[in-house]
């Protein structure tokens, strides 16, 4: 396999270059460290996205990870994604509709595209050639688009104030230039509107029970590992200001799902 390391990166959040090594979850080559200035954990040997796109398809790794992390856990993986999946479509859409307002919604990653339904207008980012078709089809059909690119890159595209609701789920793990979305989400995001976010929880206390075989680690595609404190300080990086969803669940949930909105001027004054 061809493979191609970026430079070390400074911290994706603060932009430090003070570190603290994570060994036990940093199987060679992958370097996966803390932040000294803001405890954020990040992989500072990220592969760039055309490698990622070609030899790191999210198929490829996930049967990977399926069968490394065999036992870690008492349900099977395969119990263990249905009932993650029913649980996740059975309540968001809901939730999306009352969030973003029946709006327009952007969805970063948005795979084949079915995420965000009818009565909201779809928008999508998609880095893969194959999903961004099948997703742009879909979306053109429910009178919105889907451009083909990096999120990072890609959301720039888009007009100011345009989106009543963005939709982060299960990317912004994967994205190396964090702080560019974020900004980019926040130039596209009306003043009314939010964002909702789902990454892995690295703060899970499961993580510290099943240790280097947590469903959290992937490697090297997941390239951010936040918890719900690094997660706070990075959206307020970006401007905005942060809401827990899954308050019940968050100390045993190997997920963080959180909506950001706009920070208003006046608690950007009084934060200062
Ligand atoms: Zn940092």
């Amino acid at each position: 396999m061809t493979m191609t390391t970026t430079a070390l990166r400074a911290c994706p959040s603060c932009k430090s270059s003070q570190i603290r090594p994570w060994t036990e979850y940093s199987p060679e080559p992958w370097n996966v460290v803390q932040c000294l200035g803001c405890d954020l954990t990040y992989l500072n040997n990220p592969v760039d996205y055309e490698a990622l796109q070609e030899d790191f398809a999210w198929e490829k790794t996930y049967e990977a990870k399926k069968a490394s992390s065999k036992g870690s856990t008492p349900l099977s993986p395969y119990a263990r994604k249905i009932r993650n999946r029913l649980k996740m479509y059975r309540n968001k859409t809901n939730s999306f509709r009352r969030w973003f307002n029946d709006g327009h919604v952007l969805d970063i990653g948005c795979g084949d595209g079915g995420r965000i339904t009818s009565p909201m207008t779809p928008y999508g980012i998609e880095l893969s050639t194959a999903l961004h078709k099948l997703a742009d089809e879909r979306m053109r059909a429910a009178g919105g688009y889907c451009v083909h690119g990096a999120g990072a890159e890609a959301i720039w595209e888009f007009d100011e104030r345009q989106f009543d609701g963005i939709v982060m789920f299960s990317y912004l793990e994967h994205e190396v230039d964090v702080l560019r979305v974020l900004e980019g989400a926040h130039r596209a995001l009306k003043e009314t509107g939010r964002v909702f976010i789902r990454v892995p929880n690295f703060g899970t206390i499961n993580r510290r029970v099943v240790g280097p075989k947590w469903c959290g680690f992937r490697y090297p595609d997941h390239v951010n590992y936040f918890t719900l404190d690094t997660l706070r300080k990075t959206a307020a990086r970006a401007g905005f200001s942060l809401e827990l969803v899954n308050k019940i669940t968050l100390p045993v949930d190997d997920n963080v799902s959180v909506l950001l909105r706009k920070t208003a001027p006046s608690e950007v004054e009084a934060q200062s």
